[in-house]
This record gives C-alpha cells, structure tokens and sequence, in this order.
C-alpha cells in the first residue's frame, strides 16, 4: 500500500455555546481534514485543529507544513513499512507537531485498514469505551452552575471546570458548581497556566479548606515553569496534571524526575500524533504515572484516533474527550459512538472512520 497523494480540507462545526478558558474564546470549532491517498483505491484520514495558544499552530501553517515539508517527502512510502513512513514523518521537519498528527492519524488508518485491525486492538486492546468528562467553560459562577446543572443531565458525571482568569473569582465558581451538581459528581479543574505558583497554592489550599471535593488541579502554572510545577504539587494535597507542559516524551521524563505531577494528559496535538503518544504513555507505564487522554477543540474524526490509544492502554486511566460533545453538530460518519459521557469504539479496522461531511477540500 504505497502513498499516492495527500489532500487536505477545512471543517468548520458550530459549537453550543461559546469555549472560553484562560487562554481563549472560540465559537466555532475549525480544523484541518487530511486525506492520504494510496495505490491500493484506500484512503486514510486525519485531522489537527490549529491551538495557536497550546501549540502555535494556525490553519494555513498546518495545511503549509503537510504540503510544502511533509508530503513530498511521504509519497511513495510504503504503510506495511510504518516504521519508516513515520521516522520520515518526523523528520521532514521540526516542531509543527499537529500538522504531524493529523498525517500520523492518516497513516496509522490505513495501517489497521492494511492488516484489518482496529487501532485500539494494535495498541493493546485494554477496553472498548471510556467515559470522559465535559468541559464547563470560564463564566460567572451562576453561569456555570447553570452549565454543570445542563451537564449532569446531558448524562456527563465528570466535570471539568476551566478557572484562572481572575483568582479571586474562581472560589465561588467551583462552590457555584458544587452546590448546583451535589457531592457526587466528580469535578476536576484546569486552571490553563493561570496561576503563579504562589496563587495556586494559596487558590488550592482555599478549595480545599472548603471541603469542594476537587478531584484534581491541571496546569495550575505556565507550560515553561516545571519548578513551578512541582512547588505546587508540595505545597498542596490535591493532586497535579500537567498539560501544557508535556508535550513529548522527553518533558514526560523530566516532569517525572522531578516529580513535578501526578498525572500527565496526552494530547495527540501536542505528541505530533499516535506514536509519540504511545512513547509518552510507554514512559509513564515504566514509572507507573497514570496518563489522561485529552483533545484540542477537535472533530470526532481525531477525538477517535484518541479514544483509540486511550482504550488500548491500561496507563491511560482518565479522560477528557469532550469536544465533539461541546459540538452543535456531527459531521464525521462512523468513529467513535456516542452515548452521553461514553465513548465506544467498533471492532471496525483502522480508525473505523468512514468519512467526514462539509469539508472543503482545496
Ligand atoms: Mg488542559
């Protein structure tokens, strides 16, 4: 199965209501469709929404980096030899991890459509659905609690709510939410590098004197500050996810020397795809450090190459795969199924994806 050609597209998906964390705004979801065409009439398909704020990366340098880097060199590679398809891959050029992912996406597709094998059995076959939580986006508090309320009947018992945009109001969002939600949803917080680390601790140290039931803090402080990182994880009992902070295996490694986090969240945007997501996770299996599997504001098309590698391994106990759920519409054919907070994924081969509608190829 030889590469022929690789296509790309733009999707754009209304969202329900507005994204907003401490980072950002958006109201519609847009990405990059990919398309690798073989010999063999097969097609494999991948996606990467641009993160200008996580990643750098925008539309038109996503689509640049597939086109001017990165398909000249992957046409005529063979997908039996996906060893050497993906080293090219990496090596075509530096950074540009989601341009990257979406073709690693693609090429893993036809690999499992190669030896009919579903994605999620080829990484280990762990389980076949995972339940991930809904984000609740920065508001007032009685927005929020509004949204959480909206959630919980959405069938979603995990919440994840965005906070660090102004520290001062983040305690009564978090007891907005609890008390419209009751003890027994879970509810974890994402603070997107809002805090220094002295607000965090002082933050954290007030939640949890309030008794709010915080399952977990996620990138309390920016991606750079790794000591940082770790004064917060020593200076508070609720435990640590680093996000923005962990891109690839090798800052997996030093976050785990310095025991910086007590759980890592893999973001296939951020690996450059599938297999540096699987490193990643190899790392952290090797030190027993239990992995989230997160997503960008992506289509169902890459939140399914995602569920894939997350059902395949044990280490990936968590999940936050919301963002088709934050969608107003669904516009990929096949992948993951759906069921309020559940994520299922059928014994189809490769991706499982069958196609993706409204995208305007170029
Ligand atoms: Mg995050």
């Amino acid at each position: 199965m030889i590469i022929k050609a690789i296509r790309t597209g733009i999707v754009s998906i209304p969202l329900r209501k507005p994204f907003k964390t401490a980072l950002r705004t958006l109201e519609h979801l847009r990405s990059v469709v990919v398309a690798v065409d073989t010999d063999t009439g097969t097609t494999g398909l991948g996606e990467a929404p641009p993160t200008g704020a996580v990643t750098g990366d925008s539309l038109g340098g996503i689509r640049g980096a597939i086109h001017e880097f990165i398909a000249p060199r992957l046409v005529g590679k063979d997908i039996a030899n996906l060893d050497d398809t993906l080293n090219t891959l990496d090596a075509a050029c530096l950074k540009n991890t989601s341009a990257k992912a979406a073709v690693d996406i693609a090429v893993h597709d036809l690999f499992g459509k190669l030896y009919g094998i579903p994605l999620f059995r080829l990484f280990g076959g762990f389980r076949n659905r995972i339940e991930t939580d809904l984000t609740i986006s920065v508001n007032s508090p009685e927005e929020m609690a509004r949204d959480a309320r909206e959630a919980v009947g959405r069938g979603f018992r995990i919440l994840k709510t965005k906070v660090g945009k102004e520290p001062t109001l983040d305690l009564a969002r978090i007891r907005a939410v609890r008390e419209a939600v009751g003890p027994d949803v879970v509810i974890r917080l994402d603070a997107n590098q809002g805090w220094t680390p002295r607000e965090a601790v002082r933050i954290m140290r007030t939640l949890e004197a309030a008794d709010l039931g915080i399952e977990l803090v996620e990138q309390p402080v920016p991606a750079h500050d790794f000591e940082g990182l770790k004064e917060v994880r020593d200076g508070i009992d609720t435990p640590v996810l680093a996000d923005e902070s962990v891109f690839s295996g090798l800052d997996a490694e030093r976050l785990i020397a310095l025991r910086a986090a007590d759980f890592l969240n893999i973001k296939l945007m951020k690996t450059g795809g599938l297999r540096g997501a699987r490193r990643l996770a190899a790392l952290a299996e090797l030190h027993a450090v239990p992995c989230f599997m997160g997503c960008m504001m992506e289509s169902k098309l890459s939140v399914t190459a995602a569920a894939h590698l997350a059902c395949g391994r044990a280490i990936i106990t968590r999940y936050d795969l919301d963002s088709p759920s934050l969608c107003a519409a669904d516009p990929v054919r096949g992948g993951a199924v759906l069921d309020g907070a559940w994520l299922s994924l059928p014994e189809v081969p490769g991706l499982g994806v069958e196609g993706i509608d409204g995208v305007e190829w170029d």
